[in-house]
């Protein structure tokens, strides 16, 4: 567990100066115009974290272009909230966050939902799963059907699909699908995300009829109580599933539907940061905070 004693978590100063020296590890990059190494720090008390950029002569802080921006809760509380997240098996709820933290409960719900935005991964991070011979095990959730731990918010039965593919050893990715499962639907995930050449390994459904021909699909038979042939499982994704549920169960309860791709996005980082790959809590920390650039968020797109 980290230190919550140290002064980043409880100096407003040495919270700024961190994040700035996490952005701008050699010259400060104007968020604004783009500019590298024209900017000033300004002088003035009421100033303080503000830059000046020479370029575009326009103001900023560290949060401008972050998750951080627009919001009154002070950094030092920002980056204790992150680390309490980086650092949890589970997550944390917005109660934990907003007692913990001394800030509202509507701040902490939305301070949670920044964090996690930040988690998720840059488009430029995104690449495909497998390779030649690898394994990615492919498989769905009906998280509002089979436990209850999702509020359903309308009648389709399946609106809480979620669809995981898990690189054995490696990786996680894991989709919504508001519309429900199909087989078109889920064949053109698995194509898009699985490199040519792997294994698919999954159950007998024939949700995943299209995977396409460049990968071999393998199947276990859960219908008739087959769980592994040789080395086709799919107990890796359903380990990953049942980390999950137990996230949505013991700490993330009623979560809306249109809530639940950042909730993917949270136990996809925290799997694919895990200690078993070698990341340390305090990586864990730094890599959302890289990821709180680009990523704004506003009360309507949380909505
Ligand atoms: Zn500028």
């Amino acid at each position: 567990m980290c230190d919550l004693t140290k002064p980043i978590f409880t100096d407003e100063a040495a919270a700024i100066a961190h994040m700035e020296a996490s952005r701008w590890p050699t010259d400060v990059t104007c968020p604004l115009c783009g500019v590298v190494g024209q900017a000033s720090k300004m002088g003035g008390k009421t100033q303080a974290g503000m830059w000046l950029c020479n370029a575009c002569r326009g103001k900023f802080t560290v949060r401008t272009g972050t998750v951080f921006e627009r919001s009154h809760i002070p950094l030092h509380k920002w980056l204790l909230g992150l680390e309490l997240m980086a650092s949890s098996k589970k997550g944390i709820s917005a109660h934990q966050l907003h007692r913990m933290l001394g800030i509202t409960y509507k701040s902490a719900w939305f301070m949670a939902h920044r964090i996690r935005e930040a988690m998720a991964p840059a488009a430029k991070d995104v690449g495909p799963l497998g390779g030649e011979g690898k394994v990615v095990e492919a498989d769905e959730l009906y998280t509002g059907k089979k436990r209850g731990t999702v509020k359903k918010t309308g009648g389709a039965s399946h609106k809480n699909t979620v669809v995981s593919l898990v690189e054995r050893g490696g990786k996680a990715r894991s989709f919504h699908l508001p519309e429900g499962p199909d087989a078109i639907t889920i064949g053109t995930l698995v194509n898009e995300n699985v490199l040519d050449g792997s294994r698919v390994h999954t159950d007998e459904s024939a949700m995943y009829s299209r995977v396409k021909k460049s990968t071999k699909r393998e199947k276990v038979n859960h219908s008739k109580g087959e769980y592994a042939r040789g080395d086709v499982t799919t107990n890796t994704v359903e380990g990953f599933f049942s980390v999950f549920e137990r996230g949505m169960i013991g700490t993330y309860q009623h979560v809306g539907e249109q809530h639940l791709k950042r909730y993917l996005a949270e136990f996809d980082f925290r799997y694919n940061t895990r200690a078993a790959l070698k990341v340390t809590d305090s990586e864990r920390a730094a890599r959302i905070l890289s990821g709180a650039e680009g990523k704004r968020l506003t009360y309507r797109q949380v909505g």
